[in-house]
């Protein structure tokens, strides 16, 4: 993973420079999301469900039962994904992103590059935090549940920029989280950034 293709928001949520691919998550347990597989997975379990509608209205159906038609509408929806909401409002913002990379960039010449300035980064990673949330609860409740969110696996440790950042990349991050996200409502600012204020805090000591 080459840390200078990515900017970084937190411990948690990185992206590429043109927002194909977000990495969430840190700690090593970091899941890679394509834009493409994202959005054709959300295409797929629409498809299927219209599919499934057209089906069970042509009468196809041998049961016109209304809550036969739920079990098994329902029962479609988990097949692909149960979260088709929380995956189209993360996609709102993402494909804001990928279609005007550098309205979501950062200015040439700042001197902050590497760090996701803009509050869209914020609102996908609070999307990806529900998702996430969405699916440890699947896993335990849905059989043969396939998660979304995978974490890459790796036998060495990760040392990249969210895994394993220098002592002035800590302090720098801290630094940028103040100047550009601090208009946040301070809950979400705590949520997004209280672990770099932790990390910046750990080299003063
Ligand atoms: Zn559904
Ligand atoms: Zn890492």
């Amino acid at each position: 993973m080459a840390p200078t293709q990515f900017y970084c928001l937190n411990r948690r949520y990185m992206r590429a420079l043109d927002g194909k691919i977000i990495i969430y998550e840190g700690g090593e347990q970091h899941a890679k999301l394509h834009f493409k597989e994202f959005t054709a997975l959300l295409a797929e379990h629409d498809e299927a469900v219209s599919d499934i509608r057209e089906f069970l209205d042509g009468g196809l159906c041998l049961s016109k039962d209304h809550m036969m038609y739920e079990l098994i509408a329902g029962a479609v929806c988990k097949v692909l994904t149960p979260y088709p909401a929380q995956l189209s409002d993360i996609l709102a913002h993402w494909r804001k992103i990928v279609t005007h990379p550098t309205r979501y960039g950062i200015p040439d010449g700042a001197k902050d590059e590497g760090m996701c300035i803009h509050a869209i980064d914020v609102s996908i990673c609070e999307g990806l935090a529900t998702l996430k949330a969405l699916e440890d609860a699947a896993e335990t409740c849905i059989p043969h549940y396939q998660r979304i969110l995978v974490p890459i696996f790796t036998s060495e440790p990760c040392r990249c920029n969210i895994c394993e950042p220098s002592i002035e990349r800590r302090r720098w991050h801290w630094a940028c989280a103040q100047k550009y996200h601090s208009t946040l409502p301070a809950p979400i600012f705590e949520r997004m950034f209280a672990g770099l204020r932790e990390d910046a805090e750990a080299t003063r000591q």
